[in-house]
């Protein structure tokens, strides 16, 4: 069994899901289990039905609900214009969804409210409506496919948005779910971020997150492989929107693929990694505009060489700092800190600290008021808004001879506020000013990439 995950431009309009399913039947052998992605761009329509649904905004509300219906109604006729019977089953599911979208959002902005509860029934609906769509398409081609409702078997922990997926109940599950729905089919579909509580109420793995529910799926049936199917050719060694001259990269390792992942290549969900980990399941970055590529092969440590990989970022990061001259000599300090960033529940990212100074870095969507706050009682606190996080990645590199002096070396003229290295082999982080991310990025991959080492010139 195969898992094999199509992104939204995967599935974005009757070309790409036409060559995705073409490139699914080409693997009905290995049988594969398909998760999708919401169509393009859907997910974030349906964050703007629920943006304006809270703020009352009807008539804005309204036009967006035709247009997500019209896509998908649309798209359902263009897909199944030679089967009239499986086109009109197909729209009618597409507007029984629609149908029950529309009721939730009209009744949110009645009140002008908006639990996380009802958002993540909302933003749901761009995977159960491309599933639906996707299901019909299959079986029209001829390939017999059996639908699988994700909420029936993903499971997560209460929070809604950004549900912590519940392993062990998912490994229960999933494998019982999957052969059943596989019982006189070629193939199964199901969808990528959208799950459900223990109770049965709906939740979501966050932004990205269908790598996610592929990689988790994977693990449970014990496929033979990952494909994450996308819009480029693997992975590179830098995001190709920021840099130009990237380096294809045939294989990296788990390791390597994580730390790209968490430190900002949004190529793949940062926890993708994690459940293959478990089982050395490898995992493969295609690109479906081109399936005869090679993509990127991410496997386990062992077969993969040293040396640097990847210039990542993460663009909008805040450093806090955190100043005390309570921390000289005392212990617990530190636990005091972090305690408060884990109760309210906000990730840190890079920690640096001297005598009497802690300095870490949040994602500025991170809400820090309340860690500001109770830091303040004992401590001077700074925050530093506007800065970017640039990670250099790759097997073993703190080890490498003159690493920090190559990475640092195009960096003359701009500011370096902190400089995170050891705590992983594999990789090293720093902060600059956002402004001066872009040239920051570009000259480094330039100088790690493109410039032989024995030409270096310090
Ligand atoms: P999908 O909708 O298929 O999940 P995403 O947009 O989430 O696709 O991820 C693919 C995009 O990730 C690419 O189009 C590319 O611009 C971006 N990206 C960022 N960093 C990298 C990288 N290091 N290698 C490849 N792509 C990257
Ligand atoms: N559709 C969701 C999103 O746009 C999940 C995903 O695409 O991975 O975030
Ligand atoms: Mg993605």
């Amino acid at each position: 069994m195969i898992v094999m995950k199509f992104g939204g431009t995967s599935v974005a309009n009757f070309e790409a899901i036409t060559r995705t399913i073409f490139i699914i039947g080409g693997k009905l052998d290995q049988k594969p289990v398909v998760v999708v992605s919401a169509l393009s761009k859907v997910t974030d329509l349906l964050y703007r039905i629920s943006d304006t649904a809270a703020s009352s905004n009807a008539a804005e509300m309204e036009t967006l609900l035709a247009q997500l219906r019209e896509r998908h109604v649309n798209l359902a006729a263009e897909l199944l214009e030679q089967s009239p019977m499986l086109k009109e089953e197909a729209v009618a599911e597409v507007n029984r969804i629609c149908d029950s979208l529309d009721s939730l959002a009209r009744a949110v902005c009645a009140v002008g409210e908006l639990s996380d509860r009802n958002k993540a029934i909302i933003i749901s609906n761009g995977e159960l409506l491309s599933s639906t769509v996707i299901c019909f398409a299959m079986n029209a081609k001829g390939i017999r496919t059996g639908f699988i409702d994700a909420r029936t078997m993903m499971v997560t922990n209460d929070s809604y948005l950004k549900g912590e997926p519940v392993v062990d109940e998912i490994l229960a599950r999933v494998p019982g779910t999957v052969a059943q729905a596989y019982e006189g089919k070629d193939a199964v579909i199901t969808q990528g971020f959208i799950a459900s509580n223990l109770n049965g109420e709906q939740t979501v793995l966050g932004r990205g997150g269908s790598d996610y529910s592929a990689s988790l799926i994977g693990l449970a049936v014990d496929a033979e492989k990952i494909e994450i199917w996308t819009d480029v050719d693997g992975v590179r060694s830098a995001d190709p929107r920021k840099v130009a001259n990237t380096k294809y990269l045939e294989k990296i390792s788990f390791e390597e693929a994580a730390e790209m992942a968490h430190f900002g290549a949004k190529v793949l969900h940062p926890l993708t990694i994690e459940p293959a980990v478990k089982k050395n399941i490898p995992i493969y970055v295609l690109n479906s505009t081109n399936p005869s590529g090679k993509g990127t092969a991410i496997l386990r440590n062992e077969l993969i060489e040293d040396g640097v990989k990847s210039v990542s970022f993460k663009e909008n990061i805040r450093v806090i700092n955190i100043f005390s001259m309570r921390m000289i000599n005392t212990s617990g300090f530190l636990r005091r800190v972090f305690e408060i960033f884990s109760e309210s529940k906000v990730s840190v990212d890079l920690i640096s600290t001297s005598e009497a100074n802690i300095s870490v870095t949040v994602d500025a969507s991170e809400k820090i008021d309340s860690v500001v706050e109770q830091l303040s009682e004992f401590a001077e606190v700074i925050v530093d808004d506007d800065k970017s996080q640039v990670s250099v990645i790759g097997k073993n590199i703190v080890k490498l001879n003159g690493m920090l002096k190559r990475t640092f070396a195009p960096l003359k003229k701009c500011n370096v506020y902190m400089i995170s290295q050891g705590a992983s082999f594999v990789n090293i982080s720093f902060v600059v000013d956002r402004e001066e991310l872009t040239e920051v990025v570009q000259s480094l991959h330039h100088h790690l990439f493109e410039t032989p080492e024995e030409l270096e010139t310090f």
